[in-house]
């Protein structure tokens, strides 16, 4: 449907525009959020499926907005995108997981997203290793998790970025692996340190028979290359179970542990920000 504008004024609005409106509002909101301290990192558990032993957390955003209540990232985060805040939400999330990780070494190791925008910034690797200096998180212990979308647009340039990010020490995983359109092209031409398979896998797996073998056939690429899968939204101990029968490394979902703020990971004298 269409609206009606005079001089900018609208006359009447469809539900399109309503939402337009939403967005924009929310979009500006957001600017203020992380000032107003509406932002938080919540953290969940990431475990060895051979050893049931926990071997770190990612740090996932979450937005307690002051009318609206709890804001999904996958509401926000696109706005933030959108309009290049998510440099500056995405710096502050690096800062505080690496924070958060160095005053609680029981933590182990820390997994934070990096948004394709800032995979763009050519002083990237710069930001990082002054994170890292700042907080003296030892570099081994923060993993960067980057979608295939942002490598593959250009190659060359996507080598360069992930061999000075590596030369810091850190670790980089592929997220969301088998969602993209060249999920088998991006680890050819890319060395991960470990490959996160989306959820959308493991929800298949009951009703969909090629989902079983595409998923035995992703765990063998991941053993061929030496490079360790994790799998995202583990929920029931049958896919537990079924993941570590089939040689998976490791999982992360709510079967372990939900995404909890730090003082609820019940780590001893956790002092985390
Ligand atoms: P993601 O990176 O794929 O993160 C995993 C998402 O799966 C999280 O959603 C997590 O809460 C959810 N999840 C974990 N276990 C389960 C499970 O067992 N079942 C189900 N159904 N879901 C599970 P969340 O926290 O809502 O985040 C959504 C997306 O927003 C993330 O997807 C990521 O793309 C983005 N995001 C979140 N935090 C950040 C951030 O700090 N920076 C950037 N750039 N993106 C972020
Ligand atoms: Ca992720
Ligand atoms: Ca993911
Ligand atoms: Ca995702």
């Amino acid at each position: 449907a269409k609206t009606l504008r005079s001089g900018g004024a609208c006359f009447y609005q469809t539900e399109m525009d309503a939402s337009v409106r939403v967005r924009r509002r929310l979009a500006e909101d957001l600017r203020s959020a992380l000032a107003d301290g509406q932002l938080r990192l919540f953290y969940q558990p990431q475990v060895e499926l051979a050893t049931g032993r926990r071997t770190g957390f990612e740090a996932l955003m979450r937005w307690q907005h002051p009318v609206r209540g709890f804001v999904p990232p996958a509401e926000f985060i696109p706005l933030a995108e959108e309009s290049g805040l998510i440099l500056t939400l995405g710096e502050w999330a690096l800062r505080s997981a690496c924070a958060a990780a160095a005053a609680e070494p029981r933590m182990g190791r820390v997994a934070v997203n990096l948004s394709p925008l800032q995979f763009l910034q050519p002083d990237l690797p710069q930001t990082i290793a002054t994170i890292l200096a700042e907080t003296r998180l030892p570099p081994g212990r923060l993993e960067l998790e980057i979608t295939e979308t942002i490598l593959m647009q250009d190659q060359e340039r996507a080598q360069e970025m992930l061999g000075q990010i590596k030369a810091l020490g850190v670790q980089v995983a592929m997220d969301d692996f088998g969602t993209g359109y060249s999920s088998l092209g991006t680890l050819r031409a890319f060395t991960f340190d470990k490959i996160k398979l989306d959820r959308s896998f493991l929800r298949e797996i009951g009703s969909n028979r090629q989902a079983m073998t595409i998923l035995r056939a992703v765990l063998a690429i991941g053993q061929g290359l030496g490079v360790p899968v994790l799998a995202e939204g583990v929920e029931t101990e049958e896919q537990r179970a079924l993941l570590h029968a089939e040689g998976c490394a490791e999982a992360q979902g709510y079967l372990f542990g939900l995404p909890l703020p730090p003082e609820e990971l019940g780590l001893r004298g956790s002092a985390a920000a």
